[in-house]
Order: C-alpha cells, then structure tokens, then sequence
C-alpha cells in the first residue's frame, strides 16, 4: 500500500483496519479494461452510444412539456442536446435560485457512476458537482479503491439545481429531472451505480427505506446494477459509519468485479 494510500485511509478514519478481501484486478478499477462491457438488459443505453444524429433542440425546449412528453423528448437527446437542455431548463421552481446548473462531471464512459443528491453553494457557483467538503471527501473514497474523478467515473446527482438552503429536493424537482439523470445513464452506459445517501437512493429505488437496510445489497435502476453507500456530507458529521462506507466501497469492487467477470465467462 502506498503512502498515498495510506494517507486516504486516514483521511477516512479507516487506517489501517481494513483490506479488501482479494486485491482488486487492477484493470477493474482503472478505466479503459479492454474487458467487454457486462451484459445488459435489451433496451438499456451502452446501445445508445451509437444513436443515430438528431437536429438540435431548442435548449429549453423540452421544459414547456408535459412531464411525459418531456421525457420522451429527453430520452433521444444525445450529449449536446441534453447538455443544453439542462442549462436552459426551467421545468421546476429551482431554476429560479441557481446560479449554475450542475450537469455532472467526469467520463461519459465510466463504468462507474456515483449518484448524489444535489448541488450545495460550492457546486452552484462552480457547476460542478462534490466540489466542497462533501466533494473533498468523495474524492479520497474514490482513491481509496482506485479510482479518480474524471477517469473511469461519471459523478451526479438527482437534481441539477440547487435545492434553496440545502433542503432535500422536493418529489416534484427530483421528477421533472431525473429524464436528465436517466439519459446520462443510457448515454454513459455504465456497469455499476453507486447511489450516495438517502436521498438518491430512495428516489432511484423508488421506495422508501434507510440506507442502513439497502446496505451490501446489489439492487438495480432501469437495469443497471446499483449499491447504496452514505452520503459524504452525513459521513462528515458521522466518524463511525466511515468505517460502514469503507465496507461498502469494497461491496461495491467485488460486486464491479462479478459482473465483469460474468460478462467474460462463457456460458
Ligand atoms: N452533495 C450532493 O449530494 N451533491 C453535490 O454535488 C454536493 C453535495
């Protein structure tokens, strides 16, 4: 272990309790494996890489519609026009207080993609998102097991407006832009979501439950295979469940690792 690593652990209040129980395959955590992409349920978006052009949308476009109409237009968006159409929504109340939109940040390849909640101050004035402590403190559990913003990893959350003094998003917020989330998943295609906290855990799930319950479970949204962590901010405030984060990071590597593996073995 690297004195690097070393000090992540740390930082995490995990040094130097923990070890995965197999050193994870190096290429599973590093990007480009040159393994097949796991199997995926027909329909799902690894597909939609090669959608064929569409003419560009107005960028707000979409924001006028019906909430199905909606995301029936958001879901042929491709990268550009979904881009747009976040910077230029205005389909629930929070456009109204951003400063900027947070669209999400990192490989629009990933095989791995963490979900938050919404963007705090930090994030709305710099669009982007985990750029404050929270975001400090998500990057060092992404070093932890290998990985890094912006290489192999897509970072979002569940709205891309700040929600006004950092209250959770409202059902009708998180509805009106999840077609947006929806879409970056099937335009990324990525193997594994990593759902942070409760707040998009419940609502990519669908269904109300603690994150202690949906812990070290591999669950699913829209088909890809999902696992639920602690949010980093509620990590911050909470040293003991660090310890809980660091077991579900590794979860999260030997679940990354079965379906990698699967989508390698012959039948
Ligand atoms: N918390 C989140 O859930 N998302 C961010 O982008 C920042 C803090």
């Amino acid at each position: 272990m690297s004195a690097n690593r070393d000090e992540i652990l740390k930082e995490l209040g995990l040094w130097p309790v923990w070890k995965l129980r197999e050193p994870p395959a190096a290429d599973a955590l590093s990007g480009s494996t040159g393994v097949p992409a796991v199997e995926v349920p027909a329909g799902r978006a690894g597909a939609s890489r090669a959608l064929p052009k569409r003419p560009p949308v107005v960028a707000d476009a979409a924001s006028a519609l019906p909430l199905d109409a909606r995301a029936a237009e958001i879901a042929r968006m491709d990268w550009p026009q979904l881009k747009a159409g976040v910077a230029g929504c205005t389909a629930c109340p929070l456009h109204k207080g951003r400063n900027k939109t947070v669209f999400g940040v990192g490989d629009e390849q990933a095989e791995w993609m963490f979900i938050g909640e919404g963007p705090g101050a930090d994030e709305d004035a710099r669009g982007e998102p985990f750029v404050g402590q929270a975001g400090k403190l998500l990057d060092n559990m992404l070093a932890a097991i290998g990985l890094k913003r912006g290489k192999n990893v897509f970072i979002g959350n569940m709205v891309k407006c700040r929600p006004p003094g950092n209250r959770n998003p409202e059902p009708l917020e998180v509805s009106q832009c999840e077609p947006y989330l929806r879409r970056q998943i099937e335009l990324i295609g990525p193997q594994l979501i990593v759902a942070l906290g409760k707040v998009a855990a419940v609502n990519l799930l669908k269904r109300e439950a603690s994150v202690a319950s949906l812990r070290g479970k591999v669950l699913e949204y829209q088909g890809t295979p999902l696992v639920v962590t602690y949010h980093p901010a509620y990590l911050l405030r909470s040293l003991p469940d660090k310890a809980k984060a660091w077991e579900d990071l590794c979860f999260a590597v030997e679940t990354m690792r079965d379906l990698q593996s699967r989508a390698t073995t012959p039948i």
